[in-house]
């Protein structure tokens, strides 16, 4: 079948790049937990949600090649595309960040996806399997269209959307736990996510 999967926060980790970056610039004592909302709790909690909003463009931007896949994707996503099944990735992603240095976004991600989505040096996201959308809206729009029969995402808030189209599956993303019971479906990693799709 035809899977569709949210990027940030899914495929990618972004705990340590955030903790690392907030601590280069101050905003962070080292004892704050490695852990993307424990940093934007406490930088919102010294009132510089400002350079919260900044640290964003720039690790989505220039640091993004920093950034890591949660542990198990490619084995996992390999496995999956063994089975039969077609992935595709829909990201709400806006080409350059709303505030600070125009950052191009996509192609920072495009980027990265080329680097790390590898498997015996095939690309497992060719051109055309990524989609990224200017707003929410457009990524519920685009779930719609590609074609897909399951969704992941790591939002509870996308997957129980108004928007979001009856006749796809939707299947959180939760790894750490916070949204029990949010969604009729879960999983805590990539290895449960293909193992729920018959590749384990
Ligand atoms: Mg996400």
């Amino acid at each position: 079948m035809r899977v569709g999967l949210d990027f940030d926060n899914t495929i990618v980790r972004y705990d340590s790049l955030f903790h690392r970056v907030a601590l280069e610039q101050g905003l962070i004592p080292d004892h704050v937990p490695r852990d993307k909302a424990k940093v934007r709790d406490h930088i919102r909690s010294i009132g510089r949600e400002p350079d919260w909003t900044a640290m964003q463009g720039e690790v989505y931007g220039a640091r993004m090649g920093e950034a890591e896949p949660f542990p198990g994707v490619v084995d996992a996503m390999s496995r999956l595309v063994a089975r039969g099944h077609e992935l595709v990735i829909v990201s709400h992603k806006t080409q350059h960040p709303i505030i600070g240095p125009k950052h191009d976004l996509r192609a920072a991600a495009r980027g990265w996806i080329d680097d790390n989505l590898i498997a015996d040096g095939e690309a497992l996201f060719p051109s055309g399997m990524v989609h990224f959308e200017a707003t929410k809206e457009e990524k519920l729009a685009r779930i719609a269209a590609c074609g897909c029969e399951l969704f992941l995402d790591d939002l509870p808030e996308i997957l129980n959307a108004p928007g979001f189209p009856r006749q796809v599956r939707a299947v959180l993303f939760d790894p750490a736990g916070n949204h029990a019971g949010a969604t009729r479906e879960a999983v805590a990693s990539w290895d449960d996510f293909a193992a729920l799709l018959g590749a384990p």
